[in-house]
């Protein structure tokens, strides 16, 4: 049987990076940048009003006082986007708003709160300094400026930086376009009848879940009937137009097992010593890496921790690509299997540090990982672990 680790390496060779590619600011949110930005422009573009009230020459007012306010001419109304420039004379005030262009020859801002906030002729009611109330031309960004370095991830802060910058593209890592194809005659898509015999498909929608949770793209395909011809021809008919295909089920022992019949040549097909997850499978289809996840949902969405999401995650230059592991104290006893690395879905009480598994070990309890929050990492050696030994833990958030 092979090792974790050495799947692990195989499947991690497998996926690499696309072309980084330009994209809308609106479509970037969570991508990882691939270049650079150089600001083309200062922030603030030009000076302008802090606050709403008047522009004035800061001497003008000096002695204003609530006892003796300085009456000034209001000669402009300078509301934001304004675009002409104004020359404010020695003497007179502009009414005017927060962002709009500071006029020529003005100083100051004195707030409407400090003035009777009259139009022809205002009456202020305390002085301002030189400069107060004044955003200055670059004082955020001067342009020529690295503002965001390659590798960042574009929040919604740094996409507002972007367009403030008034770039409405980016350039960022590709994120991979990833076709999930679940197999399996006994199939039936959720909200449709079962007929006795029948399941609903379950892994597709999960493992699609599980890949745009891991930021990438995806596809689906449920194939309902385990025939080689069928699925030879859906996997042929999207394989151009995809980075990677994960399918599941049809690996097993048994008979019509479609994907390892269907792919002889194409995949490698190995036991991983480990539990669940055993059967898995690592090649190239048309030029395009595939991994075989086996059928069992919990074995399914396991197999993707153990072996995917981490690979997927790094070749789209997201930071932090595995689950953080640490170690918690165990507080009950469990037993594993000889010569198999057991995966437990799990409850971590990360306040105390302690864990306890969470549901039998067999890979179909899905309703058990649905509401774990770490997996248990038990190695291949040990077959029993008492209750306060220290156990490795991936928390899954
Ligand atoms: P297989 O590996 O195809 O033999 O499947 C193993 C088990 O997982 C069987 O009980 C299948 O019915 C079940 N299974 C396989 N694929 C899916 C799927 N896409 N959704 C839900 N259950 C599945
Ligand atoms: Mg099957």
């Amino acid at each position: 049987m092979r090792l974790v680790e050495e799947h692990q390496r195989v499947v991690a060779a497998l996926i690499t990076p696309r072309a980084p590619q330009a994209v809308d600011v609106g479509d970037a949110l969570g991508l990882v940048l691939a270049d650079d930005v150089v600001a083309p422009l200062s922030l603030p573009g030009f000076d302008n009003s802090a606050m709403d009230g008047y522009a004035v020459v800061a001497e003008d007012i000096a002695a204003a006082t609530t006892d003796r306010p300085v009456k000034l001419v209001v000669a402009e109304d300078i509301p934001a986007g304004r675009t002409d420039s104004l020359v404010l004379a020695p003497g007179t005030a502009h009414r005017i708003m927060t962002g709009a262009p500071l006029p020529a020859g003005a100083t100051a801002v004195v707030p409407v709160e400090a003035t009777d906030g009259a139009i022809d002729t205002v009456s202020i009611r305390a002085s301002v300094v030189a400069g107060q109330h004044v955003r200055r031309a670059g004082e955020d960004v001067t342009a020529g400026t690295t503002v965001l370095r390659a590798g960042q991830v574009l929040t919604p802060a740094a996409l507002g930086l972007v367009a403030a910058l008034g770039l409405a593209r980016v350039d960022v890592v590709a994120r991979l376009r990833v076709l999930v194809m679940s197999t399996g005659t006994e199939l039936v898509a959720p909200g449709t009848p079962l007929r006795p015999g029948q399941i609903y498909e379950s892994n597709a929608v999960m493992l699609a879940a599980a890949v745009r949770d891991a930021g990438a793209d995806v596809t689906t395909s449920s194939m309902t009937d385990d025939d080689v011809d069928t699925f030879r021809a859906e996997l042929h008919r999207h394989a151009a137009d995809a980075d990677l295909i994960i399918t599941t089920g049809g690996v097993s022992a048994g008979a019509y097992e479609v994907v390892k019949d269907s792919l002889a040549e194409q995949v490698e097909f190995v036991k991983v010593a480990m539990q669940p997850g055993m059967p898995q499978g690592a090649g190239t289809v048309a030029g395009t890496p595939i991994i075989t996840l086996p059928g069992n949902p919990v074995s399914a969405l396991v197999s993707f921790e153990v072996f995917l999401r981490g690979p997927l995650r790094a070749a789209m230059g997201l930071p932090h690509p595995d689950r953080p592991r640490l170690t918690a104290t165990l507080i009950e006893d469990l037993t594993s299997p000889r010569g198999k690395r057991q995966f437990r879905r799990g409850v971590l009480d990360p306040t105390a540090n302690t864990v306890t598994s969470y549901g039998p070990p067999a890979s179909h309890h899905l309703r058990w990982l649905a509401s774990a929050n770490c997996l248990l990492e038990i190695g291949e050696d040990v077959t029993e672990l008492a209750a306060g030994s220290p156990v490795r833990v991936w928390d899954l958030g």
